[in-house]
């Protein structure tokens, strides 16, 4: 095994290489332009972003937090009203509930693919309940025709989370275009990121484009004339110009990032104690993450960043016990899967353009672990 490599958790490299020259031509012509806030270069990237998304709508906000928040409010969604969320997933999705004055139902994962599943959605469903916002974690598209059933069956919304899994599908269908509407987050390091924050709502729905709209800029349509109490949550120019660009090589990210998950999957196949992602039959994986799980997690993560191999851990410690969350009174023990998940997964590198021999120094040295 060869010494003294060192393999990053993430690296922008050979995207930044791929699109450098087009980037500094669109910051020219930004320049230019002299116009900074809702133009024309926000209007494009919504077209091409929703036409990638296979949806009629895309709305561009200032990051997947808000896009989150303002799919709540879009759908008049807050005090008295309960929405379920899944115990394990990035904070952003529960406290976009919070902040719209709901409350967070949490409901535990499926085992195998740490996604929500209906199965455990509907015990908590209450005459409160007004929405679900399954996350596709991971990278990995929920089972949204289970999903959407059990809502309808419920007569709830759906706001899906696609923050992580830009182009995944569920059985041929793309993530982010099931729900009445839905978020994501172009989060620099996400499958899809801007040079800074930024993200969106996608929807099929007219009205509901036109009130995301309204309540993205200062609920105003017509400047000074004010139809709602909106917030100030806009895609700046410049980024959606970004995004613009990089939106054409999204596709062979996504491919770039399955190879390397494929490879993954071979060198790691078999070690004891050690599991590796389970993809549910009809869903796509986008690996935004490639999670591994063992129980001797911490040990491992020191051993491998010993032998110059990065990793991370998604995520240390569960919504229900962070102090943000101290007063909805949770307890360690009552949402057991997440906390073990929180206690056993361990992130590796994953980013496009990973090279195999990286992808093998970093699988030699997890098997020499187990050794
Ligand atoms: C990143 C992320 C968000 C929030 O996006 P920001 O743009 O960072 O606000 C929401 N949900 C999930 C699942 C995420 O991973």
């Amino acid at each position: 095994m060869q010494q003294n490599k060192s393999v990053p958790f993430f690296s922008f490299d050979a995207t930044t290489e791929l699109i450098k020259e087009e980037i500094k031509q669109t910051f020219d012509d930004f320049l230019q332009s002299q116009w900074y806030i809702l133009g024309n270069k926000l209007s494009t990237f919504e077209t091409d972003y929703a036409n990638f998304n296979g949806t009629k709508h895309c709305i561009g906000v200032a990051n997947g937090l808000d896009a989150l928040h303002i799919a709540l409010k879009a759908l008049n969604i807050g005090p008295g009203d309960e929405v379920i969320v899944p115990t394990n997933t990035f904070i952003a999705t529960w406290l976009a509930v919070s902040y719209a004055g709901a409350t967070v139902v949490p409901v535990e994962p499926d085992e195998v693919t740490y996604n929500i599943h209906s199965d455990k959605i509907e015990a908590a469903i209450t005459s409160k309940t007004k929405a679900i916002i399954p996350v596709h974690l991971y990278g990995q598209a929920c089972e949204m025709d289970e999903i959407m059933a059990m809502a309808r069956k419920h007569s709830l919304f759906v706001i899906e989370d696609n923050a992580q899994a830009h182009g995944a599908t569920y059985q041929g269908t793309l993530t982010g275009s099931f729900g009445d509407i839905n978020a994501t987050s172009f989060y620099p390091t996400k499958n899809f990121g801007a040079l800074g924050d930024g993200g969106a709502l996608t929807t099929n729905s007219a009205e509901l484009d036109t009130k995301a709209r309204l309540l993205r800029n200062y609920g105003s349509a017509e400047k000074y004339h004010h139809e709602i109490v909106g917030l100030n949550s806009r895609l700046d120019e410049i980024q959606a110009a970004f995004l613009s660009v990089k939106l054409k090589y999204l596709a062979s990210w996504t491919a770039e990032r399955k190879q390397v998950a494929i490879l993954y999957d071979e060198l790691l196949a078999g070690i004891n104690d050690l599991v590796i992602p389970v993809t549910a039959e009809g869903a796509e994986h986008v690996y935004h993450l490639y999670v591994i799980r063992t129980n001797r997690r911490d040990e491992l993560q020191a051993y491998l960043k010993n032998k110059g191999v990065a990793t991370a851990i998604h995520y240390p410690i569960p919504a229900h016990l962070q102090k943000a969350y101290a007063h909805l009174g949770y307890k360690k023990g009552n949402f057991p899967i997440a906390e073990q998940l929180a206690a056993t997964s361990l992130s590796l590198p994953m980013n496009p353009g990973l090279a195999g021999e990286d992808v093998r120094y970093v699988c030699d040295a997890l098997r020499s672990f187990y050794e």
